[in-house]
């Protein structure tokens, strides 16, 4: 990725390089939309060889805290949204949280004073507008032309700067050359081209990105809404690549309409006139269905990391467990989870007697014939068999069936149930082979008996 970054620095040596920031409001939450438009961001300054800046607009100061600094910067570090300049990494143009840069605004709102373009009123300070159209480059609306018609305050009476006036400055002060954010702030962008030009700055190049609406509905995502927020996917074990991933196809797509990317594949294929123009629709549904996709195709070793602390919090390793066994355990299961959160109750009987049954199923087999009758005939075979190893147990099912005139699923049925509680599940020969003979036997003896 280093090397990449410096070839491509090198060829566009006569173009100034991309400078991109994502300006969050620290607010306690960080929501799918706000983690889409940072990651737009990162994938523009990665693909181009550009540098990617945090910046805080932390100017609120009755809701900014601490703590919505730090969900903000582990979601961050989480989705793998590595920033070159900003809080923890520094840079050449800090700081940079907008609390800090006090200095810079009351610089730079001097120079529209002398200039006359601000003025006082009823204690606060105003900008002045040219009376002309603003010319706003956006390369996934196109240039539009907008006549910002009245004048604005900049600076409040209590002292504070308005949003508009400390976007502007910093946006001109970094050196950024385009912004990527949501298109709720198309409707600023005029005053914010107005601003640029009283300073005497081209204005950078705009990207509004459409709006995510929710699942069902014609709504805007809020942040009530189920699924919106990133420390949830966290919280329930996603992986971060796959809502990386399922996040870079919400209003953009590869030409190629591929859905599963790598990040080096994203970067290398994101533009941002590949952005759409209609409005993104979030699918909790899909964005589950992906990360299933990536947990499944996970190399093994990396599967068993993620999924320990999964186990572990389901409180399944709290005895002495071997680690061969869980190993195991894990190989039959990778193939079949929908998502690590899923360990809690697909693995559940591997490492408790105490396991959930699911009684409808026991009432269907049941209806189909007598599979207490299957589990006794299979109970006593498995006992005398001399390796309980999957090959031959799928043998002794086969003899069992012709000897008893049955099908080989009602074996298969019973015994799943018993020693599982389900009637799906892992690959039923390797299930009995990873549980072993003792747990096997013992499970079917309880349930002969309980009946
Ligand atoms: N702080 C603004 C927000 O969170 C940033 C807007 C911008 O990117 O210019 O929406």
């Amino acid at each position: 990725m280093r090397l990449e970054r410096r070839e491509m620095t090198q060829n566009s040596a006569a173009t100034p390089s991309v400078r991109v920031r994502f300006a969050p409001s620290p607010t306690g939450f960080f929501h799918i939309g706000s983690a889409r438009t940072a990651l737009f961001n990162w994938l523009y300054a990665r693909h181009c060889g550009g540098t990617f800046i945090l910046r805080i607009e932390d100017t609120d100061k009755e809701r900014d805290t601490e703590e919505a600094l730090r969900v903000l910067i582990d979601g961050m570090r989480w989705l793998g949204l590595d920033w070159d300049e900003g809080p923890a990494v520094g840079g050449d143009f800090g700081p940079y949280f907008q609390s800090q840069r006090g200095d810079i605004y009351r610089e730079y709102l001097q120079k529209l004073h002398n200039t006359g373009r601000a003025y006082e009123k009823d204690g606060a300070v105003w900008f002045r507008v040219s009376g002309k159209p603003a010319l706003i480059r956006d390369v996934i609306r196109g240039d539009v032309s907008r006549l910002e018609e009245k004048d604005f305050v900049i600076v409040r009476s209590d002292g504070s700067p308005v949003f508009h006036l400390v976007n502007v400055v910093d946006d001109i002060a970094m050196r950024i050359t385009h912004v990527i954010r949501g298109e709720d702030h198309l409707s600023n962008s005029s005053k914010h081209v107005e601003l640029f030009h009283a300073f005497g700055q081209t204005p950078p190049i705009f990207a509004h990105i459409p709006l995510i609406l929710k699942t069902v509905g014609s709504g805007k995502m809020s942040k009530r809404d189920s699924g919106s927020l990133v420390e949830e996917y966290r919280r329930r074990h996603f992986l971060p690549e796959a809502v990386r991933n399922y996040l870079c196809l919400l209003g953009w797509s590869p030409k190629n309409d591929r859905e599963i990317l790598s990040p080096s594949e994203m970067t290398q294929l994101f533009e941002l006139s590949g952005i759409n123009h209609n409005n993104a629709r979030f699918d909790e549904k899909k964005l589950a269905h992906m990360n299933g996709e990536y947990v499944r195709r996970l190399p093994f070793d990396d599967f068993c990391c993620r999924a320990m602390p999964v186990l572990q919090e389901a409180h399944f390793l709290d005895g002495d467990v071997a680690a061969d066994y869980i190993h195991s355990v894990l190989r039959i299961c990778q193939e079949k989870l929908r998502g690590l959160e899923d360990i809690g109750t697909f693995c559940a009987y591997f490492f408790s007697e105490n396991f959930p049954r699911d009684e409808k199923s026991w009432e269907k087999i049941s209806r189909g014939g007598e599979p207490l009758a299957r589990a006794s005939e299979f109970l006593r075979a498995a006992r005398e068999l001399d390796e309980f190893a999957a090959e031959n147990l799928e043998a002794l099912v086969q003899q069992l069936a012709d000897a008893h005139g049955r099908k080989t699923g009602e074996y298969i049925h019973a015994v799943r149930y018993a020693v599982s509680g389900q009637s799906v599940g892992p690959g039923f020969y390797a299930l009995l082979q990873v549980l072993g003979r003792e747990r096997v036997c013992r499970r079917l003896e309880a349930l002969v008996k309980s009946t």
